[in-house]
C-alpha cells in the first residue's frame, strides 16, 4: 500500500531506488546552489524534491506548484500571485513568525494581516492586480531573512517551472537575480516535465545576466530499466502481500516503459482487483496512460502555431513504425499528405518535438516515439 501509493512520496522508505539523485540533490542543497530536476511527467520528481527534504532539518519550504496552471495559452499575473501567496501562507501556518510576514504581504496589498492568514480570498482579491513580481520578491526577502534569525534556510520549490511562460508579466529573470542578491540564505529547486523546454528557460535565464558561479545543477530523472521495474513490482507486491505470476510482471514491464507512476498506478490497480477477486486488465490502466499522453499532446498542438504540422509529423513517424531517420520522415510526410515540405522545416518540427519530450533522438540519426502506448493498445 505504499510503494504502490499514487500520490507523490515523502518518505524515504517509500521512494525506490533514486538513491543517487537523492544524494545529488541533498549536495546541491548543502552548498547552496540552484537545482533543476528534469524529467518526463510521473517519472518522480516532486517526489524526488520531497523525499529529499524530508532528509533534511533545519529549513522552511516554499512550494509554488505551477502544475496547478490549466490548458490555457496565458495567464494574468495575478493567478501566479495566488498561487504564490497560497503557498507562503502555508509556510506562515506551519511557523511561529506568521505574524511577521503576514503583515508584510497584507502591507503590500493594504489588506489586515489576519485576511492573509485566513486566506481570505474575497478581501485579498481585491488588490491582487497591484501585486507584481518586485511584491513577490519582496515577501521572499522577508521569509529569507526571518528564516536566517531563526537559523534555518529557505528552499522555494517551483513544481513544473515550464509553465511560467504562461504568466504575463512575471519576469523569472528578475526573480532569481534580485533572489541572487538579496537573499544568500534561500536555495531554488526547480522541476521541468518538459525537458527541453525547461532548459531553454534556464539557459535563457543564466544567459541573461550570469548567476556569479551561482548556476542551476540540472539532475535528469530516467526510466527504469527492466531490471528495476521487476525490482519495483515485486517489492511493492510482496507488501501488499500478493503473489503475481512471472508473465504478468513481464508484460507489465513491457508496457510501461519504466515510468514508476504508471508502474505504482499498474500495481495498485492489480493489487486492489486480486484482493477483490476482480479480473484484471491491464488494457484499462494502459488506455488510461495513452489517455495522459494524448492528452499531453492535445494541448500542445492547441498552443503551437502549426498544429498540423506536428500532428503529421508525428503520424508519420509512427506510420514507419514508431521510428526513422530525417529523410523517412520527410518522404512518409510527403506522401501521407501530399506536401513537399523541405528538410530544415522538417528539422525544425522535431527539434520542438523533442524539447516537449514527444519523441527522441536514438542512435544513427534517428527519432522515435519514446513509448509506443498508444501502438500497444492495437
Ligand atoms: P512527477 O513529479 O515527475 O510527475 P511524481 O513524483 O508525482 O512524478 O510521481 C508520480 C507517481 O509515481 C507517484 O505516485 C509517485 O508515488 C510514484 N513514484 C515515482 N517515482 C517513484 C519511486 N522511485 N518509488 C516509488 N514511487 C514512485
Amino acid at each position: 500500500e505504499i510503494l504502490f501509493d499514487t500520490r507523490p512520496k515523502t518518505e524515504k522508505k517509500d521512494f525506490f531506488d533514486r538513491e543517487k539523485e537523492i544524494e545529488e540533490l541533498k549536495d546541491i542543497i548543502a552548498h547552496r546552489d540552484f537545482a533543476a530536476v528534469l524529467g518526463i511527467r510521473r517519472i518522480g520528481k516532486t517526489s524526488l524534491v520531497r523525499v529529499t527534504l524530508n532528509e533534511l532539518s533545519n529549513y522552511m519550504a516554499l512550494s509554488i506548484n505551477l502544475g496547478k496552471l490549466g490548458n490555457k495559452k496565458s495567464y494574468p499575473m495575478e493567478i501566479f500571485s495566488r498561487i504564490f501567496i497560497e503557498g507562503s501562507v502555508e509556510v506562515l501556518r506551519k511557523n511561529t513568525f506568521a505574524g511577521k510576514v503576514s503583515k508584510i504581504i497584507a502591507n503590500r496589498l493594504g489588506i489586515d494581516p489576519t485576511d492573509i492568514l485566513e486566506l481570505n480570498w474575497v478581501k485579498i482579491s481585491i488588490r491582487l492586480r497591484e501585486f507584481n513580481t518586485h511584491d513577490v520578491n519582496e515577501v521572499v526577502r522577508a521569509l529569507d531573512s526571518i528564516s536566517k534569525d531563526n537559523g534555518k534556510y529557505l528552499v522555494i520549490f517551483i513544481d513544473e517551472v515550464q509553465n511560467i511562460k504562461k504568466i504575463r508579466g512575471f519576469d523569472l529573470g528578475s526573480f532569481l537575480h534580485d533572489i541572487y542578491e538579496w537573499c544568500n540564505n534561500t536555495i531554488i529547486v526547480v522541476s521541468g516535465s518538459f525537458v527541453g523546454v525547461t532548459e531553454e528557460i534556464l539557459n535563457q535565464v543564466e544567459e541573461e545576466k550570469p548567476f556569479f558561479g551561482r548556476k542551476f545543477f540540472r539532475i535528469k530523472l530516467d526510466r527504469f530499466n527492466e531490471e528495476k521495474s521487476k525490482e519495483f513490482l515485486k517489492a511493492g507486491f510482496t507488501e501488499e502481500g500478493i503473489e503475481v505470476n512471472e508473465k504478468v510482471l513481464e508484460e507489465a514491464i513491457r508496457l510501461f516503459d519504466g515510468i514508476p507512476g504508471w508502474l505504482a498506478l499498474f500495481g495498485r490497480s492489480y493489487s486492489y482487483a486480486m484482493k477483490h477477486s476482480h479480473q484484471v486488465d491491464i488494457k484499462i490502466i494502459l488506455k488510461e496512460a495513452a489517455k495522459e499522453v494524448s492528452r499531453d499532446f492535445t494541448r500542445f498542438l492547441k498552443l503551437s502555431n502549426s498544429p498540423m504540422r506536428y500532428a503529421e509529423t508525428i503520424l508519420a513517424i509512427s506510420r514507419l513504425g514508431n521510428k526513422g531517420s530525417l529523410s523517412e520522415i520527410r518522404e512518409s510526410v510527403n506522401s501521407l499528405f501530399k506536401e513537399e515540405i523541405e528538410d530544415s522545416r522538417l528539422h525544425e518540427l522535431l527539434g520542438t518535438l523533442i524539447n516537449y519530450g514527444f519523441i527522441i533522438k536514438i542512435g544513427r540519426g534517428k527519432y522515435s516515439l519514446p513509448s509506443d502506448l498508444p501502438t500497444k493498445l492495437g
